[in-house]
């Protein structure tokens, strides 16, 4: 009998969290469906894309590096995320075999911020990439105020800025950071394999939160600088947690259970 699944593409493939998340769902729901890795090479994306389409089992994927922008040719668009956020991560398959893309970074990155007020509050974020693009988007929504881009070409940020509608600069990795009340690593540095991300801290207000989209290694150098200063602190964990459990309701029609987070966490770091 044919079970609904969904997956995860990308190139490479076997690094990703993601089936290990879903099909942890899944099992704690009792629901019976699939969740696999696939992996696509770029030249096989629109062939892969056609004949999932016409699969009534395959629920959608999750897409990752390097799929994100090239998808959205292949696929319906309603929300705008091209003119937008730019990238998706999510593709939806309707039961009329259409396909709807999305993002589900921007709002994953922001579940943990929920319960602040960034209303007019200074931000400052590393990176220019398409995590930060996501990121940026769920600031200028949130209604940061003054926004600092650090990032190696600081040209690349510069249009960012204007693109979200955000006030604020951008500067160079070797800029002094401002005294914002939230710092965003959004860049790939501190990843394993990577350079560290060296930031002096210090001119964060004591009540600042420092939050690394980096989850390999969980605790980057920049957390435990931040720790070390008594600042509090977000990991990557949460975001990629809080993107993949808006990608599970778009697939299998339910929410993640509630309360289980902290196994899942223990999963994803045993
Ligand atoms: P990306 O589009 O390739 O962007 C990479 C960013 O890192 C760019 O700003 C790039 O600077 C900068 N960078 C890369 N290598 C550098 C180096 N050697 N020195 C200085 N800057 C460097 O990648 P992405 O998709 O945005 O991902 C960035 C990070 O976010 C990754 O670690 C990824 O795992 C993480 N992420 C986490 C989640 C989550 O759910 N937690 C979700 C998405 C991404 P330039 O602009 O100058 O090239």
């Amino acid at each position: 009998m044919s079970v609904p699944f969904a997956e995860v593409i990308g190139d490479p493939i076997a690094q990703s969290k993601s089936p290990l998340i879903h099909g942890f769902w899944l099992k704690a729901l009792g629901i019976e469906g699939d969740y696999r890795r696939a992996h696509v090479k770029p030249d096989d994306l629109s062939a892969y894309i056609a004949e999932r389409r016409s699969d009534p089992d395959w629920r959608g994927c999750n897409v990752t590096i390097p799929h994100k922008i090239a998808v959205m040719d292949l696929v319906d668009d309603p929300g705008d995320i091209r003119g937008t956020i730019g990238a998706m991560n999510t593709v939806v398959r309707q039961p009329d075999g259409s396909l709807i893309g999305t993002n589900t970074d921007a709002a994953g990155f922001y579940v943990p911020l929920a319960d602040l007020d960034l209303e007019g509050a200074p931000v400052a974020v590393v990176g220019a990439g398409g995590a930060a693009r996501a990121v940026l988007f769920a600031l200028a929504r949130a209604g940061a105020g003054h926004v600092t881009i650090l990032n190696r070409s600081p040209l690349k940020a510069m249009g960012l800025l204007a693109t979200f509608g955000l006030k604020g600069e951008v500067a160079g990795l070797d800029a002094a950071l401002p005294p914002a009340a939230l710092l965003v690593n959004s860049s790939s540095l501190g990843m394993t394999g990577q350079p560290p991300l060296d930031l002096d801290l210090s001119p964060l207000p004591e009540d600042a939160i420092v939050y690394d989209l980096v989850y390999s290694p969980l605790q980057t150098g920049l957390l435990k600088a931040a720790e070390a200063r008594g600042l509090d602190t977000i990991d990557g964990l949460d975001m990629l947690i809080g993107q993949a459990a808006l990608a599970f309701e778009l697939f299998f029609g339910r929410s993640p259970p509630e309360g289980r987070d902290e196994e899942l966490r223990a999963l994803l770091t045993a």
